[in-house]
């Protein structure tokens, strides 16, 4: 689903949902404007991604319900804010099935450990 950068409608929720093999998790966007070309978006994922263990490479379920804030560039931003991490968009689109995927590759590219190589898997902060 694409929306057009500046036909977002204040905290409305935009659902998104990915189901592959890797993915099952349902989504759901809210954004404030924050200047012209800047939205503070709040994303809310519940689902559960597999990854692999890092020592075994045996697959790993993990339950997932993360709220994650960050900013949403239309364009190129040149600098950095402080309290969060910047997402670039071009073509004055946003694209919410590919942010959440962009989301979820991050999740996914921490190390994880099956219950075989750590107990303790479920202890980590996200
Ligand atoms: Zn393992």
């Amino acid at each position: 689903m694409n929306i057009p950068f500046h036909r977002v409608i204040k905290n409305s929720l935009y659902p998104v949902s990915i189901d592959d093999d890797r993915f099952s998790v349902e989504a759901s966007f809210s954004f404030q404007p924050k200047s012209q070309n800047m939205l503070l978006s709040h994303l809310h994922i519940v689902g559960t991604i597999r990854v692999d263990c890092n020592s075994c490479s045996d697959e790993v379920v993990l339950d997932i319900d993360e709220n994650i804030d960050f900013l949403l560039s239309n364009g190129i931003f040149r600098g950095s804010d402080k309290d969060f991490d910047v997402v670039e968009v071009l073509d004055n689109s946003i694209n919410l099935q590919e942010l959440l995927l962009g989301e979820l590759e991050l999740i996914a590219s921490d190390y994880y450990h099956c219950k075989k190589c750590d107990g303790k898997i479920f202890e980590k902060e996200f």
